[in-house]
């Protein structure tokens, strides 16, 4: 999936190398069943439009990506697949395409005719991408298997998309930072969260420059184009990381007010969004049901 997952893990010592062990194979089941590409691989006879009857992990995963795709009138995608291909993000090489390919695998991408996570009948040719919401499966997944392994409390985090479950010993809450997009290196603020799932999208993960212009990985659906909503960062705070992972996407290509009000409208949800200049907006669920945010203050070192 393009990134480092670590868990920190609480209970008997003698379960958890085991425990971690088969976490992490829960992962790598996920990334298997959600690579857009991999040749003979559901995914990949679907987007031959071979009629395939889809169940388990990519049933799941497609119905929470129809879930926040249909409650975001589509800023949330997973039928971007071509033209995600087309920018080439996440192989080593991704380039500006031109603008009549743009359009034309543009032409492809309709979450819309996908009517259920079982998808898809025979001649429905979909390119799906699910980048926006897998890596948030996958965590969801590592911390059901390590629950049935008996662990009692920890946290799985990967790269940045993650979810924590039971109490955690002596403090009862784990403190999540929350990265400044201008300065990566530096926080923008810190999360304080009981057994929650928190998701961050931003433009400063992901991109390439070309003809001194920077072009990040997340599409706005309506261009084939990355987004310039006038957020930079989006975090979600949700009982589980999928949703979380789908939701911060969507936010992010739905801009500050409506991926703000979409949030606050979201049941379980809440929300830290942070604009082109800098301002942190937060959804008033924040500072109740044990999510606190605290800004950090900037400094110029
Ligand atoms: P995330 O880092 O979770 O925001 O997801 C970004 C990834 O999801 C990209 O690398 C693409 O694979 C895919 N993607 C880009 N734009 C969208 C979109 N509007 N909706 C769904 N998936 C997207
Ligand atoms: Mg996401």
């Amino acid at each position: 999936m393009g990134t480092l997952v670590d868990v920190v893990l609480y209970g008997d010592k003698e379960v958890l190398p085991e425990a971690a062990g088969l976490a992490f194979e829960s992962i790598l089941r996920v990334e298997a069943a959600a690579h857009p590409s991999k040749e003979g691989s559901s995914l990949f006879r679907i987007r031959q439009g071979k009629g395939v009857r889809v169940e388990g992990d990519l049933a799941r995963i497609l119905d929470v990506a129809l879930e926040v795709s249909r409650a975001t009138s589509g800023a949330f995608d997973p039928t971007l697949g071509e033209v995600v291909n087309l920018w080439g993000f996440g192989r080593d090489d991704p380039h500006l395409p031109g603008p009549e390919k743009i359009v034309r695998a543009l032409e492809g991408a309709r979450y819309d005719r996908v009517l259920t996570g079982q998808c898809c009948p025979e001649g429905l040719d979909i390119w799906f991408d699910l980048g926006g919401v897998a890596k948030g499966y996958a965590v969801d997944e590592a911390v059901r298997s390590l629950q049935d392994s008996g662990v009692k409390a920890g946290i799985v985090n990967a790269g940045g998309d993650l979810r924590s479950f039971g109490v955690r010993p002596r403090r009862g809450y784990w403190k999540i930072g929350v990265q400044d997009p201008e300065n990566p290196q530096k926080l923008a603020g810190v999360l304080e969260i009981k057994e929650a799932a928190v998701a961050t999208s931003g433009d400063y993960q992901r991109y390439f420059e070309e003809g001194g212009i920077r072009y990040h990985h997340i599409l706005d659906p309506s261009t084939g184009y990355p987004a310039h909503s006038g957020l930079r960062g989006t975090t979600v705070i949700a009982p589980d990381c999928a949703t979380a992972d789908a939701l911060a996407t969507a936010a992010f290509v739905m801009g500050p007010e409506k991926g703000l009000a979409m949030l606050e409208k979201w049941e379980g949800a809440e929300g830290v969004l942070i604009t082109e200049d800098g301002t942190i907006l937060t959804t008033s669920g924040i500072g109740e049901g044990g999510i606190r945010f605290e800004r950090r203050e900037k400094t110029s070192d």
